[in-house]
């Protein structure tokens, strides 16, 4: 008998279940508050960038991302080999599991539930263990419990995802002095909160941060993300890198990005104000939204005279999409079963979804 593809394949990758990223509706007229993209385009300069890099196409692109590490090194105070450049952080959450992750348990990865779910699905493709600690309903960062996890790496979101949370950093700090192992603080959002961890980077060797140009420099279809960590952990990531990881216009594209931080603050102060009035907003509405220090929040609706649920916020989700608006639900914990995620647009946007709002609150 001959054996199909999926016999073939090893069993523990027939078996895995893939990240299920939030959908990409073709068409237009969706407001799209589902994958916290940046509501604005990118900065101009990136045209212009990509646009020269057109001519050079049949040419191979810097193997390296040298121009970008090099900026990127310059803007942060760091040295050019405590950079790596990625296709999107994604791929240097793939590196980072590859190289200290493997089926033995002194190679498990730590991390916190709920969290970012692609993180897992890398785990598995490893054939990796995963210990988590579950956050209560304070979002208060476990620190003892982390720090007890037989583990070689531990994954932390900070600025939390899906909820929204800033970790103080006296936890982050407690967290680096206790944990026996590779730390990696994936900043997605960072430019949304007040601070980072970047200068601990000299302090605590095996601290590796993530950085995106998906989320505040508006670049999410470019594909670039970055890492800052020791000399030693870069060079680990190298050594299993694709060597040309990161291609020609979205190397030119991320470049000119980075070089126009005026135009990053401008928007991040955009989103933050569209975001403070939200917060606001559903406050009035008498809904528990988290502080946020990214661009989403995350908030447990309610309607008159009924306490959030499940059934309300699946409710509130399936109104919302018949009504061509996209946000995001995660019902696989119960910390976030009774609340939806919604990334901050435009001022007009989450007007148009507050209306929306309105007309369901008050039919039921
Ligand atoms: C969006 C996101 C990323 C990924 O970003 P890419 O650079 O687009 O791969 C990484 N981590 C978290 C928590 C995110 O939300």
């Amino acid at each position: 008998m001959s054996r199909t593809p999926n016999e073939l394949a090893q069993p523990h990758i027939s078996a895995l279940h893939p990240y299920v990223p939030g959908s990409q509706p073709s068409g237009g007229g969706w407001i799209k508050l589902n994958t916290n993209e940046l509501p604005y385009p990118p900065s101009p300069r990136v045209a212009d960038a990509v646009a020269a890099e057109f001519g050079r196409l049949q040419l191979y692109p810097n193997p390296l991302s040298a121009p970008l590490r090099a900026a990127i090194a310059a803007h942060h105070g760091l040295e050019a080999s405590q950079v790596i450049v990625g296709n999107g952080s994604d791929d240097l959450l793939n590196l980072l599991m590859r190289v200290f992750v493997s089926p033995e348990n002194a190679r498990a990865i730590a991390q916190t539930f709920p969290s970012y779910s692609l993180y897992p699905v890398l785990v598995a493709i490893q054939q990796g263990v995963v210990r988590s600690v579950e956050f209560d309903e304070s979002m208060v960062l476990p620190v003892a419990r982390l720090v007890g996890l037989e583990a070689s790496i531990l994954f932390l979101t900070t600025p939390n995802a899906p909820t929204g949370v800033a970790f103080p950093r006296a936890d982050l700090v407690a967290l680096l002095e206790g944990f026996n192992g590779v730390v990696v603080l994936d900043e997605a959002y960072v430019d949304f909160a007040e601070e980072s961890s970047i200068d601990l980077l000299n302090r605590f060797p095996r601290l590796v941060i993530t950085r995106t140009f998906s989320k505040s420099y508006g670049l999410a279809g470019l594909r670039v993300g970055y890492a800052l960590a020791s000399a030693e952990i870069i060079g680990l990531l190298d050594r299993v890198r694709d060597s040309y990881n990161v291609n020609r216009l979205s190397q030119a594209g991320a470049l000119a990005a980075f070089q126009d931080q005026a135009y990053l603050a401008e928007v991040v102060a955009k989103v933050k104000a569209t975001r403070s009035r939200f917060l606001v907003a559903l406050a009035e509405r008498g809904w528990e939204t988290y502080p946020s220090a990214t661009n989403f929040v995350f908030t447990r609706p309610r309607r008159e005279g009924c306490d959030a649920s499940p059934e309300i916020a699946q409710d509130l989700f399936r109104y919302l999409q018949e009504n061509r608006i996209l946000v995001r639900y995660f019902g696989s914990c119960s910390l976030t079963a009774n609340g939806l995620r919604i990334t901050i647009g435009t001022d007009s946007e989450m007007e148009t979804l507050l209306q929306r709002i309105d007309i369901w609150r008050q039919t039921a």
